[in-house]
């Protein structure tokens, strides 16, 4: 339920309903607009059966929140989210690219794979320390070595860092390197998991699963939020469909309909969608043509040599002439990005 409070109630007014709501053990979520606050009341209802919410001075309406996820949906906070990662806005105007490669493989590499994407814009650098792979024989990544890694090209070139997480020990050994957690596509319901990356309260780019539905999906979104973590960004990165010709399904539809229900930031992985780099610049002009906040694209100094992923890697040329696409596209749209500022 939300209590949706008058134009112009005061503050004492929503401390007042909080502190009843809190006395008989309810959660609290205050949102506060620009022309009104809402507050949003988790837990049981029915403890609130005596209780004339309604009257209250300053409340306008009470409204259910049909949805099963409530943290994560529109009712609950009608204005778009923007989440701050160490300075850097996604869900802005300004447009996100994350940029590096599928793996962490050797301080050559990744420093070489850095000074490329922060030279054609990026704003963050992605690299997988630990890999979730189809195989157990294949590379699995160099865990702690690799975000120390990581944390060398991020002292070299000022790039926010990401990199996947894929268990509980994984977060903390990560919580001091990475300035974003990941959760892939694989734990998009490892709700132990999402729970604790919650509990940290850093930023989590959270994976759309290869079979899980939007409503699936918002409400694993719930997960972390429900812990008190509300700096989710949400990432559609293809689905699992009957076709073939492209390793997953781009479903750029789930970028207006997360839009519609979600109030999360929501950007696009176009590598993993078509796990080939021939369609990685027409689908990152769709993402974004469709309102996605932001890109997260799979770049390698030397992709046919990569350890993971190579036939959907960029080239750092590659990269770069799309993201000086993306620069034009983003006049057009009323969003900005800052190709090529990133000297
Ligand atoms: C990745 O980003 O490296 C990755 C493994 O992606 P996904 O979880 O989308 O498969
Ligand atoms: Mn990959």
């Amino acid at each position: 339920m939300i209590i949706v409070m008058k134009p112009g109630s005061q503050e004492s007014d929503v401390n007042e309903i909080s502190r009843v709501l809190e006395s008989l053990g309810l959660g609290v979520h205050i949102s506060k607009g620009t022309e009104r606050t809402i507050i949003g009341v988790i837990g049981d209802k029915r403890v609130l059966s005596d209780v004339p919410l309604e009257l209250m001075p300053g409340v306008e309406k009470l409204v259910p929140i049909v949805e099963s996820y409530k943290l994560a949906g529109k009712t609950f906070k009608p204005e778009a989210s923007i989440v701050d990662v160490n300075g850097v806005k996604i869900g802005g105007k300004e447009l996100v690219i994350m940029a590096g490669p599928c793996a962490v493989e050797s301080r050559e590499q990744i420093l070489e794979a850095a000074v490329a994407v922060k030279k054609s814009g990026a704003q963050f650098l992605r690299g997988g320390a630990f890999k979730p792979r189809t195989s157990p024989y294949a590379f699995q990544g160099l865990e702690e070595e690799g975000l120390k890694l990581l944390n060398e090209a991020k002292e070299l070139t000022g790039l926010l860092i990401i990199s996947e997480v894929t268990s509980e020990r994984a977060v903390e050994i990560a919580d001091k390197y990475v300035d974003m957690f990941q959760i892939g596509a694989r734990n998009v319901q490892n709700f132990q998991l999402l729970r604790e990356v919650g509990r940290s309260g850093k930023p989590v780019l959270f994976k759309r699963g290869p079979s899980t539905t939007i409503d699936e999906w918002l409400n694993a979104a719930e997960y972390i939020m429900s812990e008190g973590n509300y700096n989710v960004v949400l990432c559609e990165r293809g689905i699992r469909t009957f076709e073939t010709a492209t390793r997953n399904t781009l479903d750029i539809s789930a970028v207006p309909v997360v839009k519609n229900s979600s109030h999360l930031p929501i950007i696009v992985d176009p590598s993993h969608a078509a796990g080939k780099a021939q369609y990685i610049a027409p689908l990152s002009k769709a993402a974004i043509a469709a309102g996605a906040d932001g890109l997260i694209i799979e770049v390698h100094p030397n992709p046919r040599c990569a350890l993971s992923d190579a036939a959907q890697q960029l080239t750092p040329q590659s990269f770069d002439d799309l993201c000086r696409d993306i620069g034009q596209l983003a006049g057009l749209l009323g969003r900005e990005f800052r190709y090529g500022k990133g000297e």
